[in-house]
């Protein structure tokens, strides 16, 4: 058998466990974190409306069909890398700290503009339907709701690691950082209950960054707010909801019932 395939055939249920595995961690610590707030937490749910056991075991089946795709592109970069298309680096010999930092920093940006542009075109009323459509039969999201995408979609945003890696070394640790990353703020945008601290709201001193209330408004109303860590794509572009800042405003201040 050809070397690169046995390297992609051995490395293929590692990934899928990485990918499932993660998924599953992070989807679960936001549901029992929802499950325990208690009132302080409750009194910060964003819709009335409540997602059914319905909706939520149609988010985990297309979540853990969405993990296997990204499995499938992930495992590319290991074969990339063993072939010399791509690096995967260990240690810090050849690149330092610093490179460490910027490349997950940038990594973060660039992955934020391949959401938003990505996002935009799947919600063009000729690829909705075949991309879009299973993401946004959770109208209600919960964090089981975080990879509920078609398989197309899937694809979509599964080709993004493979495709950086194809310009910037990566240190596998920050490589590690940069998923978790990414599954830890999907998880918080699904949530369905503002979980941010006040800090995050516009206007704030972190308030660049998305919230659950901004992601929550995507879903509730299926356009603006395309951005998925980061609010600057939507403000330049003009998409950010007109209503934001008063509903984030407005559930953080609640008291309690
Ligand atoms: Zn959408
Ligand atoms: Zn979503």
């Amino acid at each position: 058998m050809n070397d690169l395939l046995r390297t992609y055939l051995e490395a293929l249920p590692g990934s899928w466990l990485m990918d499932t595995g993660r998924y599953v961690v992070a989807a679960s610590a936001m549901a029992a974190i929802l499950a325990l707030g208690g009132k302080a937490l409750a009194r910060r749910k964003l819709q009335s409306r409540r997602a059914s056991g319905r909706d939520i075991r149609r988010e985990i089946l297309a979540s853990l069909r969405s993990a296997l795709v990204f499995a499938l592109l992930g495992t590319i970069v290991i074969v990339g890398d063993r072939a010399g298309w791509m690096t995967l680096y260990k240690g810090f010999g050849q690149a330092g700290p610093l490179y460490f930092g910027v490349s997950l920093a940038a990594m973060l940006v660039v992955h934020d503009a391949y959401f938003y542009w990505t996002h935009r075109a799947m919600h063009h009323r000729r690829l909705f339907g075949l991309f879009h459509r299973t993401h946004h039969l959770s109208r209600t999201p919960t964090p089981w709701a975080a990879y509920a995408f078609a398989v197309p979609e899937a694809i979509v945003h599964g080709a993004f690691v493979p495709l950086f890696l194809l310009f910037v070394p990566m240190h596998v640790l920050a490589l590690l950082a940069f998923v978790a990353i990414q599954i830890a703020r999907n998880v918080m945008g699904h949530a369905g209950t503002e979980i941010h601290p006040r800090a995050f709201g516009p206007g704030h001193w972190l308030g660049w960054n998305n919230t659950t209330t901004h992601h929550d408004l995507h879903h509730e109303h299926g356009r603006y707010n395309y951005g998925l860590y980061f609010r600057w794509w939507d403000k330049l572009m003009e998409t950010e909801h007109p209503d934001y800042r008063r509903k984030f405003e407005a559930v953080t201040q609640r008291v309690a019932p």
